[in-house]
């Protein structure tokens, strides 16, 4: 899989440096979403996120359990 950049720090599947580790995911469009494609991925400020109805992505799953 092509490298997933994820802001998304409470996700399980997130991993340092803006990384997602998971094998697939489930994107929705978000009218709130989006950034210049030229932005500095990796240093992107954290978004967290507490259950998968607040981010775009339907593949997070929160790293708490
Ligand atoms: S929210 Fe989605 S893209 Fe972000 S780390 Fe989790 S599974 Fe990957």
């Amino acid at each position: 899989m092509p490298d997933v950049h994820c802001t998304v720090n409470t996700c399980k599947y997130w991993e340092a440096r803006n990384l997602c580790n998971a094998q697939q995911i489930v994107v929705q469009s978000d009218g709130h979403g989006g950034f210049s494609p030229n932005a500095q991925l990796e240093q992107l400020s954290a978004t967290p996120a507490a259950n998968i109805a607040e981010t775009c992505c339907q593949t997070f799953k929160n790293a708490k359990g």
